[in-house]
């Protein structure tokens, strides 16, 4: 077989909204917008009616279907403006908005507090230079725009993602249902597991196909928390794997009553004789509090159980994925040494599939030999029977 490393391309470590690459700007995850002489032409309280152009429309729409959040930091009165954006046919939009007579710096940091961005993906918009100074003297790393700006806004590149997934173009209304089960979650005063029961979450564990992997390319990128290696793998590096049989690509996606939480997670295991070798464990940071990550391998391991293989699983400690660590240990994988260790570095150039020398460098294999796991209690869960497939040729 071909020596893995020859065939993926090197890997980036790093989240692009934290390290951008050089010479590209940080992108913008949410834009904060002004509404009097920004967003719509005209002030609320002195014009009878404001108009929201066709150009500004479509700077929302676009913006919104990249993946880019909304939101408003406006000094008006909250229940005529909050209407108005709805007869304007654009409330639904905006996410987390603040109409209110305080300073806008202070809308912004608990709109980016809210989101937990970060604020150098936060960009402002308002058609009043003081405004804009006063929410830069706050914090520098917020861009600000002119209102003039507004159209030109899609050209660029800090708005401009290079890859809009299936869930980029989903992202608000996701972001928007969990902000209602958020409300959900705190208005409910029993147990935890009891409140995931009532969530009806299901989860779907499948063999990646094509379409799914653009989804999951987001996913490794986004998630540097719950990522066990900090390796990021490239869309092009697991569709060359989908077709050889030693590696399995596995895509995770979780719903509830609420709604769907897209792609949240991606696995890349790769078949040894008497072990499989979890290379790769990526899952979101918005199903760490639904215990997705112990599901996930709970399962995996039940399965190695079946075909009576023990698992390794690489692990890479980075300054990000300490949840990880402890999903693993409390999963059951040690540092303990074992015979099938070797075995799972047969063939291997010791190096990690898809990863440049620098990032492959500190990996550590967990072990663990795999005996039955239960199904899940707090979600129903549906996935491929890996087994058959597998069983042993003796
Ligand atoms: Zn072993």
């Amino acid at each position: 077989m071909t020596e893995l490393a020859d065939r993926v391309p090197a890997a980036r470590n790093t989240s692009p909204e934290e390290d951008p690459v050089p010479g590209k700007p940080t992108l913008v995850k949410c834009l904060i917008w002004d509404l009097d002489n920004t967003l719509w032409q005209g002030t609320l309280l002195e014009d009878l009616e404001v108009a929201l152009s066709d150009e500004i429309r479509d700077v929302i729409t676009t913006l919104d279907s990249r993946g880019i959040l909304q939101s408003i930091a406006s000094k008006n009165d909250y229940d005529l403006a909050r209407q108005r954006l709805e007869d304007l046919g654009v409330a639904e939009y905006f996410v987390h908005p603040r109409i209110s007579w305080g300073r806008k710096s202070e809308s912004v940091l608990q709109i980016a507090e809210q989101l937990n961005f970060a604020m150098n993906t936060i960009a402002f918009i308002d058609d009043q230079p003081t405004e804009r100074a006063e929410v830069n003297f706050r914090s520098d790393e917020v861009r600000c725009y002119t209102a003039e700006q507004a159209t030109e806004l899609p050209g660029l590149p800090e708005f401009s993602p290079e890859v809009v997934t299936v869930d980029a173009r989903q992202r608000r209304q996701m972001y928007q249902a969990s902000f209602r089960r958020d409300a959900e979650r705190e208005s409910f005063s029993g147990p935890d597991e009891e409140f995931l029961r009532s969530l009806d979450l299901v989860m779907d564990i499948k063999r990646a196909d094509e379409d799914h992997l653009s989804r999951v390319e987001e996913l490794t990128l986004r998630t540097s928390q719950m990522n066990a290696t900090g390796v990021h793998y490239s869309d092009a590096a697991l569709r060359g794997l989908l077709a050889d049989p030693e590696h399995e690509v596995l895509t995770v996606t979780l719903s509830d009553r609420f709604g769907s939480h897209g792609a949240v997670g991606v696995m890349l295991l790769q078949y040894r004789p008497e072990v499989w070798n979890l290379k790769l464990l990526a899952t979101s940071c918005r199903v760490v509090s639904f215990g997705a990550g112990a599901v996930i391998l709970n399962w995996l391991i039940d399965q190695a159980a079946q075909v009576g293989v023990h698992l390794v699983a690489d692990f890479r400690r980075t300054n990000r994925n300490r949840m990880m660590d402890i999903a693993y240990r409390f999963a059951g994988f040690t540092d303990d040494p074992c015979g099938c260790l070797a075995d799972a570095s047969a063939g291997d150039t010791g190096r990690v599939v898809g990863a440049d020398d620098a990032v492959a460098g500190g990996i550590q294999r967990l072990h663990l030999v795999a005996g039955p796991r239960p199904a899940p209690t707090t979600m129903r869960l549906t996935a491929p029977d890996l087994a058959p497939d597998r069983l042993p040729i003796r």
